[in-house]
């Protein structure tokens, strides 16, 4: 049985569906695999994967519990011994939980270089409207063959971009969080991330070889969260912006794609990073009545996930003791929000509340700094601002 928790065999190249094949059958031995898709993959799950048995989920299918129990479903009718997750992120966060509840392996598929949680051991699942990201299996090997992923619309591509620039953020987040709180730290891991995020900077958009380029990132991405064994090498600030929309708290629900987000959110939050100067930590509020009006019925649980509250254990003298470094980080590691923006835009990607269908006001945008913060009990800079 292989291990569920690393991926043993990652192929990206030319050939890599043939190669998944041989494989499954041979390397694997798996006997009745099933092939998870959407109808806009399913054409691809045909082509590699004929002769398999198939699981459709409707287009854009959300990643939520109760659509991956359908799959469980048919996992135990079949009694499959193999998942292959042939679609992009929400599809292999549903296959990885549906992994995870039928306890049997999956192999990874993607069908589009989208996001950069291919390879990740963490589902982020929409658990009764709260966004959550919980833990679930590796996939035990990845093949992501060219002549799929090169397919992939333009606008899915721009999102796999967006989702490695908030590397910028999220990685300075985790540095300021262990010089405050002593928090694990990997420099391995970090070197990872970072490779991912100044290969993409330092590749052609408009070269041939740019989507196998892009790929690579976000499976390296999503290899460092495997090894780390939670998300925090990939997710910082950047993520709890697009979580906090995710979960139509102050605004309706948009057909943003997770990536698009991230983008946009990595711009506002580069913004606001470089341009504290100082700080002076006041006291943030974990109560009902604060929560209440934005969280709604999901209050108590953002109260739950966010005990003990970590801002309550940094003190004034510690944050003094290391802010010289956490201002030297933020001016050496942390792009002008400018290059990023222009970046994006100049390939046609999002960089706006706007273009996301979100409120475009002042009012919308200061709400979400303050506020999606605590989606997640996890400590980043915009955390004690
Ligand atoms: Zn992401």
């Amino acid at each position: 049985m292989p291990d569920k928790k690393s991926t043993a065999e990652i192929v990206i190249g030319d050939g890599a569906a043939a190669k998944a094949r041989t494989y499954i059958e041979t390397g694997l031995h798996a006997v009745r695999p099933l092939v998870l898709c959407d109808v806009n993959t399913e054409r691809y799950a045909v082509d590699c994967f004929g002769g398999f048995e198939r699981f459709l989920w409707p287009d854009r299918q959300h990643a939520t519990p109760e659509a991956a129990a359908l799959a469980v479903e048919k996992i135990e009718e079949m009694k499959a011994d193999l998942l292959i997750a042939c679609g992009s992120g929400s599809l292999h966060d549903l296959t990885r939980y549906a992994a995870e509840k039928a306890a049997i392996p999956y192999l990874s598929f993607p069908t589009a270089p989208s996001v950069d949680g291919f390879a990740s051991s963490m589902a982020a699942m929409t658990v009764n409207g709260q966004k959550l990201t919980l833990p679930a299996h590796a996939p035990v090997a990845l093949f992501a063959e060219p002549a799929v992923f090169r397919d992939a619309p333009v606008r899915l591509t721009l999102s796999g971009i967006g989702d490695i620039l908030g590397k910028y953020v999220c990685l300075f987040d985790w540095k300021t969080a262990s010089l405050l709180t002593g928090e694990r730290f990997d420099p391995v891991i970090e070197k990872m991330e970072r490779d991912a995020v100044d290969t993409l900077m330092h590749t052609d958009f408009n070269a041939p070889g740019f989507p196998v380029k892009l790929m690579e990132c976000l499976v390296l991405s999503g290899v460092a969260i495997q090894q780390f064994g939670n998300t925090r090498p990939a997710s910082g600030a950047e993520h709890h912006l697009s979580h906090f929309w995710e979960m139509h708290c102050l605004n309706a629900p948009t057909d943003a794609l997770h990536g698009e987000q991230v983008g946009t959110a990595t711009i506002q939050l580069l913004r606001r990073y470089r341009e504290v100067t100082s700080l002076r930590l006041t006291k943030k509020p974990l109560t009902r009545e604060y929560l209440l009006p934005v969280f709604g019925e999901l209050t108590d649980r953002i109260i739950r996930e966010n005990t003990p509250f970590l801002p309550d254990a940094i003190s004034q003298e510690k944050l003094d003791s290391v802010w010289d470094e956490i201002r030297r980080l933020a001016l050496s590691e942390l792009p002008d929000a400018s290059v990023i923006e222009e970046y994006l835009a100049s390939k046609g990607g999002k960089t706006s509340l706007a273009a996301l269908g979100l409120p475009d006001d002042d009012a919308f945008s200061a709400a979400t700094l303050q506020y999606a913060p605590y989606v997640r009990n996890r400590l980043t800079l915009l955390k004690l601002l």
